[in-house]
């Protein structure tokens, strides 16, 4: 397995407890990478294809606003991605079929972050994601919502202004509410890291700071070049997050990952009492409650400089929280930025490569690899140990040559 977050943890849990010898090789540590500071939502209900239409209206309607929560951005190393994506984005049909198989995956792999939760301690909370609106649309936005995601079968409720009082009492000024009870929540580093104690503790290693540095397929055994010297292997499971794409020329197949770049920020100590994320539409964020503090996560920045922050869009999560609940103070705890793996069709690529099935990739989950996970664990583990049906087309890693 390369790569160490939650999806090469998943796949490498379910490998180690169906008996499969397990290596997981990290770079860095358990969970270092995008798995890290998440708004840890395990969320069916916003399990939309993100390449569509609609993203591309907000594109392109964000464009001048530097504090926007989307940023589409053609820098000239990412233009190849951007025009696929853009040419992904034209057709509601094919986002509305990826919405359905995501939502599809996305149930299946709640129930299995219930049963995780139970074997491994991750913290689960089931309840639910509160959406929130407020001003002249309000009613026409949440119905829309609401009945898209009735007509997937997602269970959802809507409140007025007293329910929501009631049930966030933190919660200022929105008219309208949606509480999708379908979702949960888990802090996504401890949900990393237990996945980590349960590939041990099933029989699996992980060896840490340890680089992959090539994949050699010339031979009867799968050759890994690492920093610590070659490894041999009858299968090798690509789970690099946003650092798979490095890998497409020895994998012979085009992997257009790009880094969907995000931010969150913290606030220690009691300063909401949320019992669940809750998700301000208009700002395009959400607000989770983790142990001991609140978290309020967003934006999406496609073709800027994955490793800088920009401080203009912090400001505008930590405002967002600010406008929307009660106790959040002008100064954070802590600032984090990540990459989301995002795939040129925002679809997760799974599965084996189609001429040589000891090579299979796990990567691309863009916003929603915590969600996604154990599900790609399981797809994974099947077609290791032979269980799979046929790859998924809107999911085989060979659909962009
Ligand atoms: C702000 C923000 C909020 C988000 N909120 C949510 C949410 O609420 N719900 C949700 O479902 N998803 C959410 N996501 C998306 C989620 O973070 C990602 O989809 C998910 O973490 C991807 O997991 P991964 O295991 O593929 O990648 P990563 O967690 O990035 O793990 C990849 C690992 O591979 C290692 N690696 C890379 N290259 C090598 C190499 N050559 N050799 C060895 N190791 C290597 C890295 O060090 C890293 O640890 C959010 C993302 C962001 C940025």
């Amino acid at each position: 397995m390369i790569g160490g977050g939650a999806v090469g943890l998943s796949t490498a849990y379910l490998l180690a407890k169906r008996g499969v010898d397990t290596v997981v090789l990290e770079r860095n540590q358990v969970g270092s990478g995008a798995s890290a500071g998440t708004a840890c939502m395990i969320t069916p209900s916003h399990s939309d294809r993100t390449a569509s239409p609609a993203a591309l209206k907000d594109g392109l309607r964000f464009l001048l606003n530097p504090k926007a929560p989307l940023k589409l951005r053609a820098k000239p190393s990412e233009l190849a991605w951007v025009a696929r994506f853009t040419a992904s984005s034209l057709s509601e049909e094919r986002a509305e079929a990826g919405t359905v198989l995501l939502r599809e995956l996305a149930l299946r792999s709640t129930q299995l972050h219930r049963e995780w939760s139970e074997e491994l301690g991750t913290g689960l909370v089931m309840n639910g994601t509160l959406n929130l609106w407020s001003g002249p649309d309000a009613e026409a936005k949440r119905a829309a919502v609401v009945a898209d995601a009735r007509h997937s079968g997602l269970a959802i409720e809507e409140l007025d202004a007293a329910q929501i009082a009631a049930l966030e009492p933190s919660v200022r000024g929105a008219t309208h509410g949606a509480l999708a009870t379908d979702d949960g929540h888990v802090d996504s580093l401890r949900f990393t890291e237990c996945l980590g104690e349960g590939v041990r503790a099933n029989g699996g290693t992980i060896v840490e700071d340890v680089e992959v540095l090539r994949i050699d397929r010339s031979g009867p055994r799968i050759r890994l070049a690492t920093t610590q010297g070659a490894i041999t292997c009858e299968r090798v499971v690509v789970a690099a997050g946003v650092w798979t794409r490095r890998f497409a020329e020895d994998v012979g197949t085009s992997l257009p990952i790009t880094p969907a770049k995000g931010y969150h920020v913290e606030f220690d100590g009691a300063v909401s009492d949320a019992q669940r994320p809750i998700y301000f539409t208009d700002a395009h964020c959400v607000a989770t409650p983790l142990d001991g503090r609140i978290r309020i996560a967003g934006t999406l920045e496609i073709g800027t400089d994955p490793e800088s922050i920009d401080m203009r869009r912090v400001d505008a999560l930590r405002e967002a929280g600010q406008r929307n609940l009660d106790g959040v103070p002008d100064e954070a705890s802590h600032i984090w930025m990540g990459q989301r793996p995002l795939s040129s069709d925002s679809m997760p690529l799974i599965g084996p490569l189609p001429g040589d099935p000891r090579v299979i990739i796990a990567s691309g989950h863009g916003t929603l690899g915590i969600t996604l996970a154990p599900v790609t664990g399981e797809l994974v583990a099947d077609h290791i140990t032979g269980d799979a049906d046929a790859t998924d087309p809107l999911l085989d890693p060979s659909r962009f040559r």
